[in-house]
């Protein structure tokens, strides 16, 4: 079901300008804003095709949210947006997922989504008590500097004392055991120090560790081990500005296992989990500095190509398809033959479009094609498109 024929299914006429009133009074722009007919006319066109964009856009969100009987809250709204304008494909897809197997959204629905996107970021309080940690372990390594460089200070300002005393013919003797005992205090001081440094100095290695495994957890999948979206998007960035920069094709594929529900309903849950791992890992070999393979989400992997075109991916990614489809798997659990694992694939040339969000539209696009039409089959977004 495409987003603008899930909005028509309950037109609401006047929910629009009660909604761009209600949102013109959030965003503090009163009501003499509204363009009027003349206004209109003065800014020229394309502030009023903006107008009507923007008009048209609370429409359809307030279609969507009513359709669904959701509640007006912000985390619903901004499901509506994602889905509706395809800022968040995640979002998107999972939008289009329940409702085909539903046709309705629900409240609860939508919490759990959003707490499964989030569940891989990492948290402000998770954030706040690491930062923390790092503030405490800096303020003892500071007032140990200070306390360590004011006993120095002070040895030394003893020792001028006590030099001045010898100069001035003072009792050799006296001033050489108060030499002697300040020497003593000044080194089992510094003794102190060292052993506190070194503890800080471990408390700051933990500190590292932790904070480079919440790095690493924050852009990998635990289950296959492969970077995850958040890093892919990193990824696409940088190799999109690379690809600009030096003039090279950048392709990218999405590939999601055939009838995969099926394979978890047969076999188990944790059998499932070892086809994603063998599947992760098959598509891994390929990757390198300008290929990059990531875990998009459930069965779903995505893959980016620098240096290929989309129809050279499509054909390295059919090789993979064919290498996964010739081989017979056993479930480990019982020995048993398994039935034969495929993935369909869809792949598109980042470059033939303005943003990359249209490029992993096209690629989606393809694949799902490519579910119609089969299964088992990498489609190229030009041939579809
Ligand atoms: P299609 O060919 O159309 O892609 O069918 P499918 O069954 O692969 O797709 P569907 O979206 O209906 O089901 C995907 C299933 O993948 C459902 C979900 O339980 C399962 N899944 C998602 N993540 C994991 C995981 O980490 N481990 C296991 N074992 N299963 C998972
Ligand atoms: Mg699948
Ligand atoms: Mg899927």
């Amino acid at each position: 079901m495409s987003a603008s024929s899930s909005s028509s299914a309950i037109p609401q006429q006047g929910f629009a300008d009660r909604l761009t009133r209600w949102a013109r009074s959030l965003s503090g722009k009163g009501e003499e804003e509204q363009p009027t007919p003349e206004r209109r006319v003065r800014a020229g066109t394309a502030a009023s095709r903006e107008i009507t964009r923007r008009r048209k856009l609370y429409d359809d969100i307030g279609d969507f949210l009513f359709a669904h009987d959701l509640d007006l809250t912000p985390v619903n709204f901004s499901v509506a947006f994602d889905y509706l304008t395809g800022a968040n494909i995640g979002i998107e897809k999972a939008v289009k997922a329940v409702m085909m197997e539903r046709g309705q959204v629900s409240n609860g629905w939508v919490e759990t989504v959003i707490a499964e996107q989030r569940a891989d970021e990492i948290t402000p309080e998770a954030l706040a008590a690491m930062l923390d940690r790092v503030e405490e372990s800096l303020t003892l390594f500071t007032g140990l500097m200070h306390e360590s460089r004011s006993s120095a200070k002070d040895y030394g300002a003893a020792l001028q004392e006590q030099a001045k005393d010898l100069a001035s013919g003072g009792d050799t003797e006296t001033v050489l055991t108060r030499l002697v005992n300040m020497t003593r205090s000044m080194v089992e001081k510094t003794r102190q120090v060292e052993t506190q440094l070194r503890d800080n100095q471990k408390q700051t290695q933990a500190l590292k560790s932790s904070l480079e495994s919440a790095r690493k957890a924050a852009e990998h999948d635990f289950l296959t081990g492969l970077p995850n979206r958040r890093a892919f998007e990193g990824a696409l960035r940088e190799e999109l500005s690379l690809a600009r920069e030096q003039g090279e094709p950048l392709a990218i594929a999405f590939c999601d296992i055939d009838h995969f529900k099926t394979i978890n309903d047969a076999h188990g849950h944790d059998t499932g989990d070892r086809v994603l791992k063998f599947v992760a890992g098959l598509l891994t070999r390929i990757s390198n500095d300008r290929c990059h393979v990531a875990r998009h989400g459930g069965e779903e992997f995505v893959m980016l190509f620098r240096g290929k075109t989309a129809a050279e991916a499509c054909v390295l990614v059919d090789q993979m398809r064919q290498d996964l489809a010739d081989r017979s798997l056993v479930n480990r659990a019982n020995g048993e033959k398994m039935e034969q694992v495929t993935f369909s694939g869809g792949v598109a040339d980042v470059l033939e479009y303005e943003h990359p969000r249209a490029a992993l539209r096209a690629a989606d696009r393809a694949l799902y094609l490519a579910k119609e039409h089969g299964r088992n089959r990498v489609y190229l977004a030009t041939d579809v498109d």
